[in-house]
């Protein structure tokens, strides 16, 4: 698939549920309005759907949320897709999550044939963890990462940056890192869906925090890639990599190779832009057919915007983007 700009569209990313055991501040609101279960996919629509888009390229899938492990069942979806990696088209089958169901389902993902997986933590402090998290318990993830450790599983940690909340944490959490083998990756806030608060007292440039990270290690340069938007450093004292994710400071749009599917089937072609296509409507008309879900999917790659536009100003009132990360899968 190849949109109008010329770029190959081959990693496909899918919120499984847009329901989540945590409350990050930075991502919810604290009273969430759920969608009702007769809008949301089942587990063999999403698989029929993911089927698809492998067949026209999709190389890459990662299952995300809300909590992509706390959707009932997920696992089967999960098995399903990892027999697609290799000869099935599929490269390679990743996850996004919080970590509080690691401890219970890391073998089983490994076996499945999840390889590599992205955990959120944004300090290593329990109650900084409880603050951002709103209720949750550092411990259960924790156990979380080190139990995908023990199943086999690579382990990279997502961080996002919140200016006056984490901006003290990341030499030691690159520290942590380092000691137990995983790579990090910090993200910068991104102005999606109305939460408690001003986006603009969170906000933390990326390239500060570089600067100040350069004060204490080494970071060289590398052309590293996971086939997502980080840009990637290797720190000398570690021998691991940091990540830096920085859709505010320097627009990425021009390499993105990606599309997000929602829990309900809407195909969004851009993170920071509304437009989208109506997947579920194709998928559930017996008239269509796979030829049919086929066309809707690569009618769709020709709406792909060039970018998005992101700006967090005290002004603007509103976010970029009405809906929550949880709702696009981050
Ligand atoms: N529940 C899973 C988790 O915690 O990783 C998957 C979904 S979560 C929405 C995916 C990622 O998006 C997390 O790393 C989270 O920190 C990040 N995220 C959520 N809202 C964000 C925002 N407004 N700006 C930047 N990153 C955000």
């Amino acid at each position: 698939m190849i949109d109008p700009f010329g770029r190959r569209i081959s990693y496909l990313r899918v919120s499984v549920t847009d329901r989540c055991d945590l409350r990050c501040v930075y991502c919810m609101a604290e009273d969430m309005t759920f969608l009702p279960k007769r809008e949301v996919l089942t587990l063999e629509e999403l698989d029929r759907l993911c089927g698809a888009f492998i067949g026209l390229g999709v190389e890459k899938i990662r299952l995300t949320g809300g909590e992509p492990l706390v959707r009932r069942g997920v696992i089967g979806l999960i098995r399903n897709l990892g027999q697609r990696i290799g000869a099935g088209g599929l490269k390679e089958l990743t996850i996004t999550t919080n970590g509080t169901q690691l401890p219970k389902m890391a073998d089983d993902l490994y076996a499945a044939g999840v390889r590599r997986i992205n955990v959120s933590l944004d300090t290593l402090d329990p109650a900084m963890f409880k603050a951002v998290t709103r209720w949750g318990e550092i411990g259960q993830t924790l156990d979380g990462i080190f139990a995908a450790k023990a199943a086999g599983l690579a382990v990279k940690i997502n961080a996002v940056a919140l200016k006056g909340v984490n901006e003290g944490e990341y030499d030691r959490m690159l520290a942590w890192c380092g000691e137990h083998g995983f790579d990090l990756t910090l993200i910068e806030t991104m102005p999606l869906g109305e939460i408690t608060g001003d986006r603009m007292d969170q906000y933390l440039p990326l390239s500060m925090v570089r600067d100040r990270l350069r004060e204490h290690w080494t970071l060289e340069p590398t052309d590293y890639r996971t086939g997502g938007p980080a840009r990637y450093f290797t720190v000398k004292e570690t021998g691991r990599r940091i990540g830096f994710i920085t859709p505010m400071t320097h627009n990425f749009c021009e390499s993105c190779n990606r599309v997000r599917l929602t829990c309900t089937g809407t195909l969004y072609m851009c993170l920071g832009q509304e437009d989208a296509a109506d997947l579920r409507q194709v998928l559930r008309d017996p008239g269509a057919g796979d030829e049919g879900l086929r066309a809707a999917i690569e009618a769709a790659m020709l709406r792909k915007p060039k970018g998005h536009d992101f700006v967090i100003e005290r002004r603007e009132a509103r976010p970029a983007v009405a809906r929550h990360m949880s709702v696009t899968g981050g």
